[in-house]
Parts: structure tokens; C-alpha cells; sequence
């Protein structure tokens, strides 16, 4: 985090956008004390500054808040469900918790804040190494015709949303009125398998590469606990932000996968 930048900026802006963060189940087992650090340091500078020069400021957070909660869909204002804090995964969760506890705190104090919370988003640009999300591992895989991994069953779900919808859903609650205070899911509700999702990629990208199942040990290692579903309920965001996911995931995997096949290194 560079501060020095950040008071260099923040007084002549109209609005804040503060969506740097440490994302990622990988990043996050890979060095939870740099994520904690990143999230929730990274989060109080902008919005102290945003406080300092009155800024209404938008902070992304994530559907990892929910985490395993097993009622779906979920509400913004439901419970949180998450493991032991020897589970290095939900450290994640927690730190995009303090940042949205920081948010909430500052908008009590009137500054003008809203939040966000992505559901698996994806499309062109994903990075194949850093994030190392689902959608970009089957991508990879599929076009290098490397076999398709799908941890566990492949019966645990997300809803992805692809990301001209996420763009659209975080402008409308930067800026409309009656977001301010309040927090959003942002996401497409209809719910993939992780097993569907490698199938379909492989049939987009007429991709000979054998599906595989392997145990969620092999890739992050022991203990380690997966949310099995994870779908959001818009209703909150279309009545207060006019929110309406546009793109189906088969729509947004063809965009995608063209971007991927000239990116990617095959
Ligand atoms: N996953 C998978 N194969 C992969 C990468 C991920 O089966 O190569 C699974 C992962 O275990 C999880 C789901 O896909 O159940 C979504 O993982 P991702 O890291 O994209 O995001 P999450 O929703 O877990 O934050």
C-alpha cells in the first residue's frame, strides 16, 4: 500500500472505487498474514482518508462473508456461518468483514459509503497464474489440453457472474442515492456445479482433455474446508439499484475463452 499516493489523490477525486485487495483461496493459504495485512490495512487507509476529505467511497467485498453457510440463497443481512480460525481460508472472510464493519462504522458517522459483495466473477483478462480461480484453471487446462481438474464430487456450486454485470452492479451502487449505508449482493443467481461448469468448457473449447477428479487435499493441502454452495439473492439489488444480471454463463464462457485462446500460453 503506498499511503503517500493515496493522500496525493483522494482530495481531488470525486468518488472512490477501492477494490485492491488480496482475493483468491490460493493467495490467501499461500500467505494469509499478507492478505490480512493488504485487506485490512489497505481498507482503513482509504477509508480514513475518505473520512478526512468527505468522499462518498465504494469498498468491494466478497460472497467469502458468507462463509459455508449452508441456507441459500443468501441475504445481506443473514447470519455468517465460518470455520475455526486454525482454517487459514476463512481469514479472507474475516478480513473483508473488518473492512465492511469499517464501512458500516463510517457511514454512521454520515460519510457516504456503500458496499459490494462479487460472487465468482470472471471474464476476458483473468489472470491464468495470479487468482488462479476456476473459470481460469479450466480454461488453461482445457486449452492445452492438460486434464481438467474438478476438486472433490464437482457437486459444490457457484453462481458466476461475468463481469460486465459486476461492472454494472458496482457503478449503480457507487453512485446511486439509495445505496449509501448499505450493502449488496452483486452476482448472477443461477447456480453452476463445478463439475457442469468443466464440462461445458470443455465442449466450448472442443477440448480432448480428460475431466479428472482430485481431492481438495492435493491442491490446498490438509484441512482445508470448501463452501459447497454459494448463490446470491438480487432481490435487495434490483429494488434499490435497479441491478439485473444480464450475461448467462454460457454467453460469458464463449467471451471468455475466446480472450483465454489468444492470451494464454498453450
Ligand atoms: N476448483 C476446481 N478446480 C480448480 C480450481 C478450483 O474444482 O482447478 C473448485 C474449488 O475447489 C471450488 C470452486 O472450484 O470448489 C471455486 O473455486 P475458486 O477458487 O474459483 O473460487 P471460490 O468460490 O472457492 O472462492
Amino acid at each position: 500500500m503506498n499511503e503517500s499516493l493515496l493522500e496525493r489523490f483522494v482530495p481531488s477525486i470525486d468518488l472512490i472505487f477501492h477494490l485492491a485487495a488480496a482475493v483468491g483461496v490460493r493467495h490467501i493459504l499461500g500467505d494469509p498474514l499478507a492478505a490480512i495485512n493488504t485487506n485490512v490495512r489497505g481498507t482503513e487507509a482509504v477509508l480514513d482518508l475518505a473520512f478526512r476529505y468527505w468522499k462518498r467511497t465504494l469498498i468491494a467485498s466478497t460472497s467469502e462473508i458468507y462463509g459455508k453457510a449452508s441456507h441459500v440463497p443468501f441475504r445481506e443481512d443473514d447470519d455468517r456461518v465460518l470455520g475455526s480460525t486454525a482454517v487459514p481460508r476463512w481469514s479472507y472472510s474475516m478480513s473483508k468483514a473488518i473492512d465492511e464493519h469499517f464501512a458500516f462504522a463510517y457511514a454512521a458517522k454520515g460519510l457516504p459509503v456503500s458496499i459490494v459483495r462479487y460472487f465468482n466473477s470472471y471474464g476476458p483478462r483473468l489472470d491464468e497464474r495470479g487468482y488462479g480461480s476456476v473459470v481460469a484453471n479450466l480454461a488453461r487446462q482445457a486449452l492445452r489440453g492438460e486434464p481438467i481438474t474438478v476438486h472433490g464430487d464437482g457437486e459444490q456450486s457457484r453462481c458466476f457472474t461475468y463481469i460486465s454485470d459486476t461492472i454494472a452492479g458496482t457503478l449503480l451502487a457507487g453512485e446511486a442515492a439509495g445505496a449509501v449505508g448499505q450493502a449488496f449482493n452483486i452476482g448472477n443467481p443461477k447456480e453452476t456445479s463445478i463439475l457442469e461448469l468443466a464440462r461445458t468448457i470443455k465442449r466450448l473449447t472442443r477440448s480432448k482433455s480428460p475431466i479428472e477428479f482430485i481431492p481438495y487435499e492435493a491442491y490446498y493441502g490438509v484441512g482445508f474446508e470448501d463452501t459447497r454452495r454459494r448463490v446470491p439473492a438480487v432481490d435487495k439489488a434490483k429494488r434499490l439499484l435497479g441491478f439485473t444480471p444480464r450475461i448467462d454463463l454460457e454467453a460469458g464462457l464463449k467471451k471468455t475463452l475466446a480472450w483465454c485462446r489468444e492470451h494464454y500460453r498453450h
